[in-house]
């Protein structure tokens, strides 16, 4: 891999539950300001619930901020009606990037609105914005294969197709193992994927986050991980060093391989970013 070139560095937010949080995450994204990254994500409820929020926080990302914004939109739940409402809403608030993703089904979804949504994978989503709209375009991947996909081989032959749809740049799930983002990034340079792939970096902090981590993420958990929650799980202080420490390990060697970017998953914890930015 290239060695000695930029490293970009994006935060992934996302929007309070409670309306009346939303002063807070503004200030935890000036804060975030400080750390320069090159862009700021922000996620989209399961089934598109609070859209409307995603697009108010990412206008303040870009245009109060000014800084790339990237808004998170979903197929699931959503018509293609609501899907160019919601786009032209971005456009007119000024967000020109999205990052287009199927979605999961939310726990209270039949399966018969989950099965009739009308952009059946993120592909199908990526190649109707390419031609009904001027958004530049992102897409997820996984290190270590997405849960639904047999193989990762099958897996890196849909990512292709995503690619080609129009996707320029993509942003990887998170992983623990830094040998599974090389493996998964020689698979897919091998196969013909050129964009940019931004390393998903998610701290854990307490013992809890990992269990919850893990079974939505599907990340598996290497032995190193699993005995520094073993020893300092107990410990609330101690475990958050420790886990900082490991994803403070993590980015070294990512970058120390020259990967294209880091993305952390900020879980809008500002002084665990800091901290991490603070020391890479
Ligand atoms: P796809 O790219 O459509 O892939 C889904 C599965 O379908 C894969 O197994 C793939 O191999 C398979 N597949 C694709 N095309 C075909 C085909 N033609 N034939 C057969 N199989 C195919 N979810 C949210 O609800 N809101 C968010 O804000 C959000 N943000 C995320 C951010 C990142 C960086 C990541 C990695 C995930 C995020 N997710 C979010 C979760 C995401 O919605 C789920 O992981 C979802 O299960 C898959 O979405 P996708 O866009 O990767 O799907």
């Amino acid at each position: 891999m290239e060695q000695n070139k930029k490293t970009h560095l994006s935060f992934e937010v996302f929007p309070p539950k409670k309306d009346e949080e939303f002063d807070n995450v503004y200030q935890i994204l000036r804060q975030l300001k400080e750390l320069n990254p090159d862009f700021i994500s922000c996620t989209y409820g399961a089934g598109g619930s609070r859209a409307g929020k995603t697009i108010e926080i990412t206008s303040f990302i870009q245009n109060e901020l000014k800084i790339d914004a990237i808004a998170h939109i979903t197929c699931v739940g959503f018509t293609r009606e609501d899907l160019h409402k919601n786009c032209e809403a971005l456009q007119e608030a000024g967000v020109s990037h999205v990052l287009a993703l199927r979605g999961d089904r939310p726990k209270t979804m039949s399966d018969e609105q989950y099965d009739s949504r009308e952009f059946y994978y993120a592909s199908d989503l990526v190649r109707h914005l390419k031609e009904y709209t001027g958004l530049r375009i992102s897409g997820a991947c996984y290190p270590e294969k997405h849960f639904e996909a047999p193989s990762l081989k099958e897996d890196l032959l849909h990512l292709k197709e995503k690619v080609d749809a129009g996707v320029t740049s993509l942003i990887s799930q998170m992983f623990f193992d830094n040998n599974y983002f090389y493996r998964f990034l020689d698979k897919a340079r091998a196969m013909g994927i050129h964009v940019p792939v931004h390393a998903g970096i998610m701290p854990i902090t307490t013992a809890k986050q990992l269990g919850t981590t893990v079974s939505l993420s599907g990340s598996s958990v290497p032995k190193e991980l699993a005995d520094l929650i073993a020893t300092y799980g107990e410990d609330k202080e101690d475990m958050r060093k420790a886990g900082i420490d490991y994803a403070v390990r993590q980015i070294r060697d990512l970058k120390e391989h020259g990967v294209d970017g880091i993305h952390i998953y900020s879980m809008n914890k500002v002084k665990t970013t800091t901290e991490i930015c603070g020391m890479i």
